[in-house]
C-alpha cells in the first residue's frame, strides 16, 4: 500500500534525491505539497547545492573536509531555523 514518507524518510531523501526511485520521487513531492516544513527543508537544501556549485567554480581546489565542515555549518543553522517541532 501507499506508505506516505515522514518527515524523517524526508530528510534522509534529500540528501540522495538522485538514488530515489520513481515511486519514491512521487511520495517526496506528495509530501512537500502537504508538509511546509519539509518544504523549507528541502528548498534550504537546494540553495546549498547552487552556493556548493558556485564555491566550487570558483574554487576547484577546496579540500573535502573543508567543504564537509562547511556542509555541517549550514546544516546546523537551517535545523536552527527550522526550531523544534
Ligand atoms: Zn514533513
Amino acid at each position: 500500500m501507499f506508505k506516505m514518507f515522514s518527515c524523517k524518510d524526508i530528510s534522509k531523501a534529500t540528501c540522495h534525491s538522485d538514488d530515489l526511485g520513481l515511486f519514491e520521487r512521487i511520495n517526496y513531492k506528495v509530501h512537500l505539497l502537504i508538509c511546509g516544513n519539509c518544504r523549507k527543508y528541502a528548498h534550504g537544501i537546494e540553495v546549498i547545492g547552487e552556493k556548493f556549485t558556485e564555491v566550487l567554480k570558483k574554487r576547484r581546489k577546496v579540500s573535502p573536509e573543508k567543504v564537509t565542515q562547511l556542509e555541517n555549518r549550514i546544516l546546523d543553522s537551517i535545523k536552527k531555523n527550522n526550531g523544534n517541532e
